[in-house]
């Protein structure tokens, strides 16, 4: 596929924050985004590595893409969940139960919805590039968390990398992406948690886990059809 950059956001401190769009243009688009929190390198590097394959291959479907590979630079720098402010940019959306309050300082929602410039920035993409369905990789312990009309691309994924599937990840996540999106632009989220690095598993390995699934994924008409 060909993609262009578009302009580009800026973090607090400055840093770039680098997106790119695929030439087929639509009423919605597909969201491919990583790095919301900057110290999960497992859902940068998978998302890297795909993003390098879609770029290569020119045999795909047509598809209306956005891919944003890391929505916290500052984070990313400082292997810090947060931004450079202290904040979790996945707790600073507008949500209906976006609250102030929290109980770990990794969970800081910041002074208000959209306080952070890296989310006024995505949310500033949605308006223009409609998102029809998102996926954001992440890592923690693998699951595939889908919020709204997901489930089909979880129990796709899962059914090649056999990670478990949730509608519900079994805590609160007030004034986060899988509410939000949903919730103000009718647009499913699909939240890829890939495992966390260990000894004895690599980056290397994570994405050999889940090369054919993600590729299949985007030769599938599953996410064309959250489009219409
Ligand atoms: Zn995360």
């Amino acid at each position: 596929m060909i993609f262009s950059e578009l302009p580009s956001g800026k973090s607090v401190e400055g840093n770039e924050i680098e997106v790119f769009k695929s030439d087929v243009s639509g009423d919605k688009y597909v969201y491919l985004m990583a790095g919301t929190h900057g110290d999960e390198v497992e859902g940068v590097f998978v998302l890297q590595k795909l993003f390098e394959w879609l770029k290569e291959d020119h045999s795909l479907k047509d598809i209306p893409l956005i891919v944003l590979p890391i929505l916290n630079p500052d984070g990313y720098r400082m292997a810090s969940r947060v931004n450079s402010q202290g904040v979790d940019l996945n707790r600073n959306y507008p949500t209906e139960d976006w609250s102030g309050e929290y109980t770990q300082d990794k969970y800081n929602p910041g002074s208000g919805p959209l306080s952070e410039p890296e989310n006024v920035f995505l949310d500033k993409l949605f308006h223009k590039y409609n998102p029809g369905v998102i996926l954001s990789f992440h890592s923690w312990k693998p699951i595939l968390n889908f919020n709204g009309d997901a489930q089909d691309i979880a129990d796709y994924l899962s059914s090649y990398n056999q990670y478990p599937v949730a509608g519900n990840i079994g805590y609160p996540t007030p004034g986060s992406l899988g509410t939000y999106a949903p919730e103000k632009y009718g647009s499913p989220v699909l939240t890829f948690e890939c495992p966390v690095l260990k000894d004895d598993l690599t980056l290397q390995n994570i994405w050999d886990a889940n090369e054919k699934g993600l590729k299949s994924l985007m030769q599938s008409d599953l996410l064309l059809k959250k489009l219409s």
